[in-house]
């Protein structure tokens, strides 16, 4: 007999290099951390402070697909880096922020722009155009053991073989520890968070059929195709 009124949900994992699950606490996005992303989005590339939402740790998906939702129809890419914390706390310093951090990954932070743009016209929150299921394909998780902490290298995405976007995570407005300090100064960060830490600009639409595929240097490949929710 279970202890549980209901059976308690599996616990959400994401492949690794390391051969062995990570598994999943929560997942927290940042807002324009690249200057040209900023601008492409109608907004100042002024360094304000990073801003942050969240998608639902089930929300990533690691079977290389994206099933395109039905409630939108204007869903885009966004390529970014994925960060996966081996350890939290409160208040971190940006040097205890980047011993926290376990590993790296590619991730897509799928947005419906068309949900997004109505959100923010009507000042609601973005989680219908975030956090909505299979919103956050992402790749393997390699350790930092293995490949340090990469400050910079080539941010690509390819759909069906045209180059959508490219940057550098040398660009990034806020760099990884201070994007893990600054959280860590809002929430408790533990064991299991996950960070996925802004898109460079030539963000755009997909579309069912389409291939998508992600690079980022020094840390990792992501290949993804676009479905239907009947496919
Ligand atoms: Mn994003």
């Amino acid at each position: 007999m279970s202890d549980y009124v209901i059976p308690p949900p599996p616990p959400v994992v994401v492949p690794t290099a390391d051969g062995r699950p990570f598994p999943v606490r929560r997942v927290y996005c940042v807002g324009r951390n690249y200057a040209d992303h900023a601008v492409e989005m109608g907004h100042d590339p002024e360094r304000e402070p990073p801003f942050f939402f969240q998608k639902n740790p089930d929300d990533l998906v690691t079977d290389g697909r994206f099933v395109y939702p039905r409630v939108s129809q204007d869903v885009h890419h966004e390529i970014e880096l994925l960060v996966a914390l081996g350890s939290g706390g409160r208040c971190l310093t940006p040097t205890e922020a980047e011993a926290a951090i376990w590993g790296y990954g590619v991730a897509l932070d799928m947005t419906c722009r068309d949900i997004q743009a109505a959100a923010k016209a009507q000042g609601r929150p973005w989680i219908a155009a975030k956090a909505f299921p299979g919103s956050a394909p992402c790749g393997v998780i390699t350790p930092a053991a293995a490949i340090g902490h990469p400050q910079r290298g080539a941010v690509v995405l390819r759909v069906n073989d045209v180059l959508r976007q490219q940057g550098d995570l040398s660009q990034q407005i806020w760099k990884v520890p201070e994007i893990i300090a600054n959280l860590s100064a809002r929430f408790h960060l533990a064991a299991g968070d996950i960070v996925l830490t802004g898109t460079p600009s030539g963000v755009g639409p997909v579309a069912p059929g389409d291939e998508l595929e992600g690079f980022i240097e020094g840390v990792g490949t992501l290949a993804v195709r676009v479905t239907c929710e009947a496919d």
